[in-house]
């Protein structure tokens, strides 16, 4: 049995003591000291990035223009360079960025890949060998429904996450959700971001989280905790674009929120960063306890495992990150402070990364394809 000790997060707060596990699944959590821990300090749960496109990290130049300009499909620079660039190189950017996140104490994510059915290929031939958990959401190809296409990504993928619903035409993306959830998996849909959208028809797709809501009311935000859709936040990426999103009006309104890096050309994919950044945005707009930002971390993990909390305990997945920071009543608060150089250990899947990364004795997580569970 491999073990950390230090102060270990147990969905409530942090107890001194230590964790151990072994075939990849905690297996003791409890006071003392182990003799030869492999680290000590803050013990979290692996961090889990609710929002990514990893494929933007092939965009490495300086960011010149607005929102649109940049990301929206089809013409945006992103979609540009996607286009030219080779397979080889998109799937070396997202190796490195997967690497990054790995190695910044996340251990699973989420992914909006575009460029349909040969997007996931490139994905999933970056992802190979690395230990993360991925829920990777594919798309058609452009901005409308084709029946075998779609059918071919569904079988590929978690499921599918588009652009924004005015992106398409009613009856494609219509017809589009239908299908996702007619195979049980998941819908993911990009909301409100730069103009308020109709939440009532977006709503309508069944959609297993919304991002951004930036634009939305109170009544949006009412609508979205009456029908149980979490909402993921990416507060860097919307201050790049002059947006801030009201992180304490929408806890306000009984919304769950995720917190997630957005766009790879944007954003480094830190975890760390954004709680850092989302942190000091709640507070331009009133008071949250750092507990709920480092929370809104955790909870992404529930697209893959509905019933996981985070929390540190015997029987949960190996996923944990140390850091070289001060625990008890100041763990929360040393989370909102954290960044990479305090990082002293990760495991993912119970094998600790550098050992991965010096090694090279790679081993591959079992990749499970998530029904979604909530699918109506
Ligand atoms: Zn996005």
């Amino acid at each position: 049995m491999l073990r950390v000790s230090g102060w270990f997060y147990d969905g409530r707060g942090f107890r001194s003591g230590t964790v151990g596990w072994e075939d990849g699944v905690i297996a003791e959590t409890g006071p003392g000291r182990a003799r030869d821990p492999l680290a000590q300090g803050l013990i979290l749960p692996g961090l889990w990035n609710a929002h990514t496109h990893l494929g933007d990290a092939v965009v490495t130049q300086e960011l010149k223009g607005t929102l649109e300009e940049l990301v929206a499909p089809p013409h945006g620079l992103k979609h540009r360079v996607l286009a030219k660039a080779k397979d080889a190189e998109v799937i070396a950017a997202m190796r490195r960025t997967l690497a990054t996140m790995i190695r910044t104490g996340t251990t699973g994510f989420s992914d909006f890949r575009e460029g349909g059915l040969k997007g996931l290929k490139l994905l999933y031939a970056a992802e190979a060998a690395l230990p993360v958990q991925g829920v990777i959401l594919g798309r058609p190809d452009g901005l409308a429904y084709d029946t075998r296409e779609v059918g071919a990504i569904l079988r590929a993928s978690d499921g599918i996450a588009v652009s924004a619903y005015v992106d398409w035409p009613r009856a494609d993306i219509e017809k589009l959700a239908a299908d996702v959830r007619r195979e049980r998996k998941i819908f993911a849909i990009h909301c409100s971001e730069r103009v308020r959208e109709d939440i009532d028809a977006v709503l309508d797709l069944h959609p297993a989280f919304l991002v951004h809501m930036i634009r939305a009311t109170d009544a949006d935000l009412t609508r979205c905790a009456d029908a149980g859709v979490p909402i993921v936040v990416c507060p860097r990426s919307n201050a790049f674009f002059g947006l801030t999103p009201n992180i304490p009006r929408m806890l306000r309104a009984g919304v769950e929120l995720r917190l997630g890096t957005d766009n790879a050309m944007i954003n480094v994919p830190s975890m760390l960063r954004e709680i850092d950044f989302a942190y000091r945005i709640a507070r331009l707009k009133g008071q949250v306890p750092a507990q709920e930002i480092f929370e809104m971390a955790l909870r992404g993990r529930q697209l893959s495992d509905p019933d996981a909390t985070g929390a540190i305990r015997v029987g949960a997945p190996a996923d944990l990150m140390v850091l070289d920071l001060p625990g008890g009543a100041s763990g929360f608060a040393s989370i909102m402070r954290a960044s990479a150089s305090d990082v002293r250990l990760v495991v993912t899947g119970g094998v600790p990364w550098p050992q991965l990364a010096e090694g090279g004795a790679t081993k591959r997580r079992p990749r499970r394809h998530t029904a979604h569970p909530s699918s109506r």
